[in-house]
C-alpha cells in the first residue's frame, strides 16, 4: 500500500520509534526491503537518490519502486533522497513519488528557506510530503555529495534548535533532517551524537526528526537519538556491503561457474536479513 511520509513518521514519532528508509537502486534491493517489511509487519520507506543515477534512472527504477510498494502488505512510502535540482525532484513527483527531500543545507538558511518554500509548493500539488535539512551531514565526495563541514566546529555543522523553530515555521515540511554527528558513507572514526541536541531540536521544531549517515552508529546510540526525536533514519551502505558479503560467500562455496542470477539471489537474501535487523533496531526492538 502507497503511502506518503507524513503519516509514516508521525505515527512513528508519537510511538518513539523510527521507519527505516532504504535507498534501492536495483531490484535486489527493492525486493529486500519489501520482503523484510512485510516479514516484520512493519512500514518502510523505498527511497532513490539522485547520485545513483548512474546505477538506476529515475524514470527506469522509480516505476518499479512505485509498483512494489503498491502491491505490498504494509505501508510503503516512494521518496526521493536528497533532491537538488528542481526538475529532477518534478519527475519524481510526476511518476508518483509520494514524498521528496530538497537539499539545500549547504546554502545559506534565507536560500535554504526559500527553496524548500518552493518545493513545498510544488509537493503540494501532487499531495506529497517534504523533508528538508538543515545543518551539515559530512558527505564525502564518494559519496556522491562532497560536503565535508568536520574542519568546522560542532556549532557551525550541527543543527542550531532556534534556527530549526524558524525553519519548520516559514517552509511548513513535514520532516527535518539534522545535523548531530553522523556522517554518510563507511565510517572513518566512531561517531560522537549530540543526543541532547536531538531533543532540543525536536521540542523547537515541532517535527518528526531524521538521521542520515548512521554508518558505525551503535545500537545504543541509535536507541537514544530515536527516544529523543528521529522518526526516520536513512540506511544503505551497511545493506549495501551485506549484499556484496553475500556474494563473496556465495563465490567461495561455489568457485567458478557462478551465473549472475544466482549471484544476485545471494545478494537479494542477504540484503533482507541486514534489512530486518536494521528494522528491529529502529523500532526498538
Ligand atoms: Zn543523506
Amino acid at each position: 500500500m502507497l503511502v506518503d511520509l507524513k503519516t509514516l513518521v508521525d505515527e512513528a514519532a508519537r510511538q518513539h520509534r523510527a521507519v527505516g528508509a532504504f535507498n534501492t537502486a536495483n531490484l535486489e534491493s527493492v525486493r529486500a526491503v519489501i520482503d523484510a517489511a512485510e516479514k516484520r509487519g512493519e512500514a518502510v520507506i523505498l527511497q532513490h537518490a539522485e547520485l545513483h543515477e548512474t546505477v538506476a534512472p529515475l524514470a527506469i527504477i522509480g516505476p518499479i519502486m512505485l509498483g512494489a510498494a503498491k502491491r505490498a502488505r504494509v505501508p510503503v512510502c516512494v521518496h526521493l533522497d536528497h533532491g537538488e535540482d528542481p526538475a529532477y525532484l518534478k519527475q519524481a513527483l510526476d511518476l508518483g513519488f509520494t514524498s521528496v527531500m530538497v537539499d539545500a543545507s549547504a546554502k545559506s538558511f534565507e536560500e535554504n528557506v526559500a527553496i524548500t518554500q518552493k518545493v513545498v509548493a510544488l509537493a503540494g500539488q501532487y499531495g506529497a510530503s517534504v523533508e528538508a535539512e538543515l545543518g551539515r551531514v559530512i558527505r564525502p565526495a564518494s559519496g556522491g555529495g562532497g560536503d565535508d563541514p568536520s574542519h568546522l566546529p560542532p556549532d557551525a555543522q550541527y543543527t542550531d534548535p532556534e534556527a530549526a523553530g524558524k525553519f519548520a515555521a516559514a517552509t511548513g515540511i513535514d520532516a527535518l533532517a539534522i545535523a548531530f554527528g553522523t556522517a554518510h558513507g563507511v565510517y572513518t572514526a566512531k561517531p560522537v551524537l549530540d543526543v541532547d541536541r536531538v531533543a532540543a531540536v525536536r521540542e523547537a521544531a515541532g517535527l518528526p526528526l531524521v538521521m542520515h549517515g548512521g554508518s558505525g552508529v551503535s545500537p545504543a546510540d541509535y536507541r537514544a537519538a530515536i527516544q529523543n526525536g528521529i522518526a526516520k533514519v536513512n540506511y544503505f551502505t551497511y545493506m549495501s556491503l551485506a549484499g556484496a558479503a553475500g556474494v563473496q560467500s556465495l563465490l567461495q562455496q561455489k568457485g567458478e561457474g557462478v551465473r549472475f542470477d544466482e549471484m544476485a539471489e545471494a545478494a537479494r537474501l542477504a540484503m533482507q536479513a541486514d534489512v530486518e535487523r536494521a528494522m528491529g533496531l529502529f523500532a526498538g526492538a
